[in-house]
């Protein structure tokens, strides 16, 4: 019930972001492309904007205040590097690649589920496990991009986050 509510900002904190700063964002540099290509499909890979700026061009998001309540585990975004909103990655300075490969996972997640179920996964996420990297959407992404880093093996992502999201 809880999560039902907080989710509704959040959605309208994700569009809201996302059209605000998605005019002028930069598609991403053909060398990564290039890498990425055996993991994502040619079509997430032209559409997904960067924009990067520092610090982040962004309000806290609107769980902030119920986290410090609740004694969540969640980091400030001050302390944030990079966040996806949809087909928009906004980031604080120029990525690498695994921090890429993340938010793509995420970029994979939203075209999967929409933005009102992501952000609903998010926050019922977030009050289950009361810890960021313990959200599930963010453990599929940290898992995948830790696959990324040490297995040689290129796999899909869009059908691992199909997999993860429908045990
Ligand atoms: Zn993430």
């Amino acid at each position: 019930m809880l999560a039902q509510l907080i989710a509704l900002p959040v959605a309208a904190y994700i569009t809201r972001n996302h059209h605000r700063l998605i005019e002028g964002a930069a598609a991403l540099p053909t060398a990564q492309k290039r890498r990425l290509a055996p993991y994502f499909p040619e079509a997430i890979l032209n559409t997904v904007r960067v924009h990067q700026r520092d610090p982040l061009p962004i309000p806290h998001p609107p769980f902030t205040s119920l986290v410090r309540k609740l004694g969540l585990s969640y980091p400030d975004l001050s302390l944030t590097a990079a966040i996806t909103f949809g087909d928009l990655i906004v980031t604080r300075e120029p990525m690498s690649i695994s921090l890429l490969f993340h938010e793509l996972v995420h970029v994979v997640q939203y075209r999967q589920l929409g933005i009102s179920a992501f952000a609903r996964h998010y926050v019922q996420g977030l009050l289950t496990h009361r810890a960021y990297e313990k959200i599930p959407l963010e453990a599929h992404a940290f898992h995948l991009e830790a696959r990324f880093e040490f297995d040689r093996q290129p796999f899909n992502v869009e059908a691992e986050v199909t997999r993860l999201l429908n045990p």
